[in-house]
């Protein structure tokens, strides 16, 4: 394997996604989990901030790079990262490998309904794609629906568990509840079923080739714009934990810090 590439202490698996489809399968066939996160620069942000964020995506089984931003600042690290693997072509890859086998896929999030039309669209599309079950994602966590939740799935045992109710509690859940579930391949998929039911349009080829996906997102849903802003923080502060500063902005102050004993060992190789 390519080894792994450490931004601001996300230590990112560097590989294709033809590498990443080649564990997945192999780990589908071996029944083991495997639970697959996909930071994109504001996740790597804001496990700044979230110690226990930070360690849910090191205690991870893969963390693929979703995000260009991610891409471009491992350029300037140790191992860069030769491939963007984003969670929604991801999952599309392993909908279109699996559907003609036993495994079954199981959609966890999302507004009420959306998922539901998510497994429609994607039965249309991967024809003999078994598609056990879907829940919204807007149930409180610890409650009675919470535990039918967990227990639906568990009898309907698909192998495969996308979970998108969005970062931080995505990863969050996934990393409490992973020992209670069965299924094999479990993923944090962000607002994947927005785009899989139709409801989010994704980026056309072009924007997606040219590293511009963000930028379509931006013109189309400008209500995210505050939440982007943290896409050039990102890139700066990435650049300089790499040459040993730490870059932090508040307010109209940039404070920049050298980083004193850098090497920070994490368990994943
Ligand atoms: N969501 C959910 N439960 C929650 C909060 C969010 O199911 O408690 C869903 C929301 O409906 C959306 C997804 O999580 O489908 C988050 O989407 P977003 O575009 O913010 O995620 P990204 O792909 O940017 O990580």
């Amino acid at each position: 394997m390519a080894g792994i590439c450490t931004i601001m202490g996300v230590p990112f698996n560097n590989i294709s996604m033809t590498e990443a489809m080649g564990i997945i399968l192999l780990n589908l066939k071996e029944r083991k989990q495997t639970v697959i996160y996909t930071p994109n620069p504001e996740m790597v942000m804001a496990a700044q901030k979230d110690k226990k964020f930070m360690q849910v995506l090191n205690d991870a089984d893969l963390l693929l790079p979703d995000g260009i931003g991610v891409v471009k600042a491992s350029k300037f690290y140790h191992n860069p990262i030769k491939e963007r693997v984003a969670g929604c072509d991801l999952i599309e890859e392993i909908f279109s490998r699996i559907k003609t086998s036993i495994n079954t896929v199981y959609f966890l999030g999302g507004a009420e309904g959306v998922a539901e039309k998510a497994k429609q669209k994607m039965q249309r599309r991967y024809r003999g794609l078994g598609i056990s079950g879907t829940h919204h994602g807007y149930f409180k966590d610890g409650s009675p629906e919470e535990k039918e939740i967990l227990d639906e799935i568990n009898r309907l045992n698909p192998e495969v568990l996308l979970v998108g109710l969005g970062f931080p509690r995505q990863e969050k859940w996934i990393a409490k509840h992973k020992n209670e579930l069965n299924s094999i391949i479990i993923i944090g998929v962000g607002g994947s079923f927005d785009v899989l039911s139709g409801n989010v349009k994704r980026a056309p080829e072009f924007y997606r080739n040219h590293g511009l996906e963000w930028f379509y997102r931006l013109v189309t849903q400008p209500t995210r714009f505050k939440r982007m802003l943290v896409l050039p923080v990102f890139m700066i502060r990435a650049i300089g934990e790499r040459f040993g500063a730490k870059i932090e902005f508040k307010g109209d102050r940039v404070t920049i810090k050298k980083i004193e004993g850098k090497k920070k060992k994490t368990k994943r190789k």
